[in-house]
């Protein structure tokens, strides 16, 4: 599933082919994955056909697409989602494509958009103005990438659910999935069973920072390596070979060489090392 580095990444990725350019057309080849939050609304119209492209603004896993007018598309990629520019696959040739849009550079240059999500779990969004965004917005925490050791104490500081689940609440911190909430958990020398109301502040404080720093090195370095994920010109990311413990349970710790433990913990897997981790 694409974590806060996969989706910034594409963020960054995307800008050039699409900041500045105007979408000629917009098609939705799946009704049923796309929110409108104005019914009436044609699709075309909705998915911003007609429109210039100014930003591109990212909370979480969420990415948006905004245009001077207001109109703005959210995308979630959910498990499996991509946003591919101007694919090599020719027409026809890639399956689970749910929308489309054709985009004109003031130079003349052509950019074809598509969005394909074979296992159906993420979807669109669309919202005539930018205020409604900021209110579907308004049910996830901070992002990820600059929080705060005291927002984690304050809100999760007296709970006693394990510390692992608390990093996988999209309403705590934006952006943080399995992958990270593990990694960063190692890097901090914390046990992702702990209760957030045995944290001191410093601890608090110590999360943070690792979780700002793995992530910004994970987006720097393209996202993580998923079956699934691209970037918007199709690489893959290239973060995976750094993970210590994710996708590691049974093999020797990086750091001291005890075999990694794992366990289910909020319903994912979960591994960590007995003697790093306390
Ligand atoms: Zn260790």
């Amino acid at each position: 599933m694409p974590e806060l580095p996969e989706v910034e990444h594409l963020r960054r990725s995307l800008g050039p082919h699409i900041l500045g350019a105007r979408v000629t057309s917009a098609a939705l080849h799946r009704p049923d994955i796309c929110t409108h939050a104005a019914p009436g609304t044609p699709a075309s119209r909705a998915l911003l056909a007609g429109e210039c492209i100014s930003a591109t603004r990212r909370l979480g896993k969420q990415l948006a697409i905004m245009t001077p007018s207001g109109r703005t598309l959210c995308i979630h990629l959910g498990m499996s989602g991509q946003l591919l520019v101007n694919p090599r696959t020719p027409a026809g040739g890639l399956t689970h494509v749910h929308a489309s849009w054709e985009l004109a550079h003031p130079s003349g240059t052509v950019v074809r958009l598509l969005f394909r999500d074979p296992r159906r779990f993420g979807g669109l969004w669309t919202f005539p103005r930018a205020d409604l965004l900021d209110a579907h917005w308004a049910h996830i925490g901070p992002d990820a990438l600059a929080i705060t050791g005291e927002h984690l104490h304050r809100h999760e500081g007296a709970r006693a659910r394990p510390i692992k689940s608390a990093l996988l609440d999209q309403a705590l911190l934006a952006g943080v999935g399995n992958i990270y909430a593990d990694e960063a958990l190692f890097r901090a020398g914390l046990a992702p069973q702990r209760s957030g109301r045995t944290l001191t502040p410093d601890n608090w404080h110590a999360l943070a920072a690792t979780l700002r720093t793995l992530l910004a090195e994970a987006v720097e370095a393209g996202g993580t390596t998923l079956r699934d994920y691209r970037d918007a010109d199709g690489r893959t990311g290239n973060a995976g070979a750094a993970h210590a413990v994710y996708g590691r349970a049974g093999h020797p710790c990086l750091r001291c060489g005890t075999t990694l433990e794992t366990a289910m913990i909020s319903q994912r897997t979960t591994v960590w090392c007995q003697q790093c981790q306390r």
